[in-house]
């Protein structure tokens, strides 16, 4: 690679959401349910907390439902250490932060799920930046709190915890970037995808909740970034290595 392709490395972006897109699970629920008393109360709590928006205070209140079972944060670090990532997509990530390209997370589980997953593959240091849920350890206890503390600007729908469309128009204003791609499955990734600038790509889970209110956007005539669908992890990669 020659210094001008490292300089156009340098200003290229690619941000990852995480739970069913970097990894083939929800990180949030796959922790709860290996740990929880009772599954199926967990479950009943969890969506009464998805219903109201409320996703961030009800996890915080599994863990520590967890914590009170005696487990300790180490049990959860091995436990996130088994969560696999795709192989191609994880040779993405070495190899496209050896080219310098600028990686960061995006998403809506917490810092200490993610930083497991991602330290137990040796990905730790590939990102710059990894925007999420704070978690903080008091004893065994991991606490969760929300990304965003204060009032979404008007006109975002995301949820009080994290509003990715600010977080992304932060990331884009910081410089003039050679080429921005977002990867995402779920309608919470849309504000994120709609603040790309107009040269950036949407990698988008194929049928998936992002990928339908994409569509139903743009026959609603709203102007949406370039669009590409991805069903898996190795087609996401794929898609991924053209960028390199
Ligand atoms: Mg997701």
């Amino acid at each position: 690679m020659n210094e001008g392709e490292q300089n156009a490395a340098r200003r290229q972006l690619v941000v990852f959401d995480f739970d069913w897109t970097m990894i083939e699970c929800n990180s949030d629920t796959e922790v709860v349910f290996k740990f929880c008393a009772d599954k199926e109360i967990s479950k009943k709590r969890l969506q009464e907390a998805a219903a109201t928006r409320s996703w961030t205070r009800g996890m915080d209140e599994e863990l520590k439902a967890i914590s009170e079972l005696d487990v300790k944060s180490k049990d959860i670090q091995d436990f996130l250490a088994t969560i696999p990532i795709e192989a191609e997509l994880l040779r993405f990530v070495e190899e496209a932060a050896q080219a310098g390209i600028d990686l960061r997370v995006l998403s809506d589980a917490n810092s200490f799920f993610i930083e497991g997953v991602l330290q137990s593959k040796g990905l730790l240091g590939c990102f710059s930046r990894i925007v999420t849920n704070p978690v903080t350890l008091q004893g065994e206890r991991i606490v969760v709190s929300p990304f965003h503390q204060d009032e979404h600007p008007e006109g975002s729908s995301s949820p009080p915890n994290l509003c990715k469309g600010r977080v992304m128009k932060d990331w884009i204003s910081e410089r003039e970037w050679h080429s921005v791609v977002y990867c995402g499955d779920g309608e919470g990734d849309y504000e994120g995808v709609n603040a790309l600038p107009k040269e950036g790509t949407a990698l988008v889970r194929k049928d998936w909740g992002l990928h339908r209110r994409l569509v139903r956007a743009e026959e609603e005539g709203i102007a949406v970034p370039r669009v590409v669908v991805w069903e898996d992890q190795r087609d996401l990669a794929a898609s991924l290595f053209k960028f390199l």
